[in-house]
């Protein structure tokens, strides 16, 4: 049997960077050479499309019965888990084989390399970022079609969504964390992550930020009216100059981010978006995500942003319904205005524009005309689950789809959220400051950061403070 080994990176990283004494590469090199011993390693990418990828595993391969692909900044590899993947693959002569269940970067892929000229021509249909699950989701356009085999985690960890590997400073922070456990066996090193969830909080990935607190709608789903009766008529704004320095100080310390200027805030009212958007897009490491009601865009150079981005920002525009007399009924005045907008976005930003609705009770006879109209048109499309924000609203969800057990919330894993006037919180759900972190123009991120860690224990404790005990977003994430 001739192997060759692939290793992939996905983003420019830095093998030689130290980790608990030793560095990424020798890392990995002594997990391969345990595992593979005397088959040639060849590193590739990052890859600029799919069909990139492809190519280059084709070009490696040529020759070779096997492929073993591993992520090249994939430290905890286990040589075991690996062994046992390829004896599962030449067992049932497999033309995939993967591993389920496991954090990221404990495992390997293994392909026969023939199936590629298959893969090929779905890879040239595919557009988007090439990352870590592409190849799968590749074989995924047809998978009955291949002899796929899956090596099955001992503890089913996917829910917790880990990923232990060194691409970005979020997930380098977790390794530091469980470098002192790799030692151990496989089982009992995935017994020890799943034992200790309070690790998993390492540094957030979305920030939302308030803009402007003025609206130019108040939907049915919102609770604005609660906390600011007067939105539609607001029209605080946040210095440019205090954006930037916020994204700069949060960007230098988290590493990369999504941002969200869209926090309880229509982002098209401030009169300088064009420009705060476009600082955004000048910081490298820095993605964005504006979510807006697609009225008062008229007058933004759409265009000049399109041409700056390159893939790093996301539309996603608040339509709720397709008819204008729901819309109307849920939003109020804006449809012609909102659906224009949206086929403004589609040219400049393709693949990034997300019409959305919430599912509510009011429209769930649209749903799937909805959801079949914009796929079509847009590509992608967001049905929101209806959030009742713990009670505050009436609830109007038709149905829950939330899993059968709570976990900790991912908003609390993951973002942090600025109002206008500086004060922090955990999400946007906590509109009510009940959980407030501190200043954001008098503090530093990480010390704010630190301070939702108490909140994060209660919530591995199975603990849920007020604002979180009936809220039911735990089980959604943004970035
Ligand atoms: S459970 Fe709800 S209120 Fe609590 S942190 Fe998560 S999103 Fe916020």
């Amino acid at each position: 049997m001739k192997t060759v080994c692939a290793l992939l990176t996905f983003q420019p990283f830095d093998s030689s960077r130290v980790l608990a004494g030793r560095t990424l590469e020798s890392w990995l090199t002594e997990a391969l050479e345990r595992s593979l011993p005397g088959v040639a390693r060849h590193s590739l990418g990052p890859f600029g499309s799919a069909s990139e990828l492809i190519a280059a595993l084709e070009a490696l391969s040529q020759g070779y019965d096997e492929l073993v692909i591993v992520g090249a900044d994939c430290p905890f590899l286990r040589s075991d888990v690996l062994s046992e993947m390829l004896v599962l693959h030449r067992e049932y002569r497999a033309d995939f084989t993967f591993a389920d269940g496991y954090p990221v970067g404990l495992t390997c892929e293994i392909l026969r390399p023939a199936i590629l000229s298959i893969l090929s021509a779905w890879a040239a249909e595919r557009s988007g970022p090439v990352e870590r699950e592409t190849l799968f989701e590749l074989l995924s356009v047809d998978i009955n079609r291949f002899d796929v085999e899956t090596q099955l985690s001992p503890i089913d960890l996917r829910v917790r969504r880990l990923n232990l590997t060194a691409g970005v400073r979020r997930d380098f922070v977790l390794l530091e964390r469980y470098a002192g456990d790799v030692a151990l066996g496989t089982e009992a090193f995935l017994q020890r992550i799943e034992a200790t969830q309070e690790r998993s909080r390492t540094l957030p990935a979305t920030l939302h930020v308030q803009i402007t607190d003025g609206v130019l709608q108040v939907p049915v789903w919102s609770p604005l009216p609660q906390f600011v009766p007067d939105a539609l008529e607001r029209r605080g704004m946040l210095s440019r100059q205090r954006w930037n320095d916020l994204l700069d100080r949060a960007l230098a310390w988290a590493g990369d981010l999504t941002v969200l200027p869209s926090f309880w805030g229509e982002p098209s009212l401030h009169p300088e978006v064009g420009g705060l958007l476009s600082d955004a897009l000048g910081k490298p490491g820095l993605k964005l995500c504006v979510e807006t009601s697609g009225l008062g865009w008229r007058q933004v150079d759409l265009a000049s942003l399109a041409a700056q981005a390159a893939g790093r920002i996301d539309w996603v525009v608040e339509l709720d319904s397709d008819l204008a007399e729901t819309y109307k009924a849920m939003r109020g005045e804006g449809f012609d205005e909102a659906h224009s907008f949206v086929r403004r976005l589609l040219p400049l930003f393709p693949g990034h524009v997300w019409p959305q609705t919430v599912r509510m009770n009011t429209n769930e006879e649209e749903m799937e005309g909805f959801h079949k109209h914009w796929k079509e048109e847009a590509g992608r499309v967001i049905i929101q689950k209806h959030n009742d924000f713990g009670g505050r609203l009436p609830r109007a969800k038709p149905s829950d789809l939330s899993p059968w057990k709570r976990h900790p919330c991912w908003h609390l894993a993951r973002d942090l959220s600025v109002f206008l006037d500086g004060t922090v919180v955990v999400c946007r759900d906590d509109f009510a400051r009940t959980q407030p972190l501190g200043n954001a123009w008098t503090e530093n991120p990480a010390v704010l950061w630190e301070r939702g860690t108490p909140l994060w224990r209660q919530h591995v404790n199975e603990q849920w403070p007020e604002v979180c005990r009936n809220c039911d977003e735990w089980y959604t994430f943004h970035f």
